[in-house]
């Protein structure tokens, strides 16, 4: 699902990480990413929760849990930017994700006439445990190494590249690809 995001001159774009993690990542708090941060306050991860492709839109999140999903988000954005840039995973990021994952996940549910699925409430932590987990199956399955940092000047965020080529070379098209384009279009005109 693509999250919109808007740039140091306040132009928003779409831009689709590709995994729920990256997703997660883009949430801020990093090196890269600090000026976006939207997690503040314990019900703002229940806010994102809901609009995430999670889609879960009933949970209760303390402190606590907000603290653990943040330790969470930088160990990801860690391990990502490293994968992305051809460097060795940090033990240390690996135990906090792992550590994540052993909490208990969403469950499941059928609403009234049972021909629904969705996710029962949930609590902040088992949100964590989804994001983790989702990690582990990223990291460790078939585009473990399609993680991305966008090739775009002064553009670091990270996506997996799903693509059946696999050239994904931008966090979005409208931005980075077109102020490439654009560049070296005035390259060459010069
Ligand atoms: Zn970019």
């Amino acid at each position: 699902m693509p999250v919109t995001l808007r740039g140091s001159d306040g132009v928003s774009y779409r831009f689709d990480p590709g995994a729920l993690c990256l997703e997660f990542v883009t949430t801020g708090g990093s090196v890269v990413y600090p000026r976006y941060e939207l997690l503040h306050e314990p019900a703002d991860l229940s806010r994102w929760t809901a609009e995430s492709r999670l889609g879960l839109d009933r949970v209760e999140t303390t402190p606590e849990q907000l603290g653990r999903a943040k330790a969470l988000r930088a160990a990801l954005w860690r391990m990502a930017a490293d994968r992305a840039n051809g460097r060795a995973t940090a033990p240390a990021d690996v135990a906090a994700v792992n550590e994540a994952a052993r909490l208990p996940p969403p469950v499941p549910e059928m609403d009234e006439d049972g021909r629904t699925a969705r996710l029962a409430p949930a609590t902040g932590d088992q949100v964590v445990s989804a994001i983790a987990r989702d990690a582990i199956d990223l990291f460790t399955g078939p585009y473990a190494d399609r993680m991305r940092e966008c090739a775009g000047y002064g553009c670091h965020l990270l996506f997996v590249d799903t693509s059946r080529p696999g050239r994904r070379r931008w966090c979005s098209m409208e931005r980075c690809g077109n102020r490439d384009k654009v560049r070296r279009h005035r390259a060459q005109s010069r």
